[in-house]
């Protein structure tokens, strides 16, 4: 599969990264920033995936692209090596830095203000914005986007991600299933973004 390494951030996000990180993914690279939080968010999210601190830097670094050195260095580098428990108090590095965010904290902590990509778009997103982000990374299904609509409304948030998940990846959950790979358990709902990753991460490697 795949590495885990800051070149390889784009075609991971394209292919396993539930759409609040592809969110903070096509913010980041249209705007070469994000705001405290999104950043919070997508560290510990990558950190989650098995980015180490010195890719992770680097990956911050070429995405804040019209940043010099020296501002980067400054107002930035502290906060990485802080969530991954680098720098920082006694009880923070010993315990690796701050954990990657479930989706129960990202749909109620912190609602995102203008400006601001965090959160998760099924909850914060209206539903015009939320079909169109889902059509631009290939979601164009017409009953997926009405199930969505639909899980929204009764702000069932995670079914309408794991919806998507099971749409996105039904090639490869209809052959695990016929090679018995994977029981009806493993597909229970997602309620965490890493675990998002995770499974399908292992589905298409
Ligand atoms: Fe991200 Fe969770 Fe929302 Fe899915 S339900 S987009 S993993 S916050």
């Amino acid at each position: 599969g795949a590495e885990i390494n800051a070149r390889s951030i784009d075609s991971l996000a394209t292919a396993h990264f539930p759409l609040c990180m592809q969110n903070l993914h096509r913010s980041l690279r249209r705007d070469a920033h994000l705001k405290h939080f999104g950043r919070l968010q997508y560290t510990l999210f990558l950190k989650g995936i098995g980015l180490n601190l010195e890719e992770c830097l680097l990956f911050w670094r070429q995405s804040f692209n019209k940043l010099t050195d020296d501002t980067f260095n400054k107002e930035y580098r502290y906060n990485v090596r802080h969530a991954y428990g680098d720098v920082g108090g006694d009880t923070n590095r010993r315990g690796g830095g701050y954990s990657p965010f479930s989706c129960q904290k990202i749909l109620t902590e912190h609602p995102p203000g203008p400006g601001e990509n965090h959160g998760c778009p099924y909850r914060h997103f209206n539903v015009d914005n939320l079909t169109a982000m889902l059509q631009a990374v290939g979601v164009t299904d017409r009953a997926v986007l009405q199930g969505v609509k639909e899980d929204k409304e009764k702000q069932k948030f995670h079914m309408a991600c794991n919806r998507v998940f099971e749409f996105v990846h039904r090639n490869e959950i209809r052959r695990a299933k016929d090679d018995s790979v994977m029981t009806a358990a493993q597909l229970e709902t997602i309620v965490h973004p890493n675990e998002y990753f995770k499974r399908s991460y292992l589905l298409k490697n």
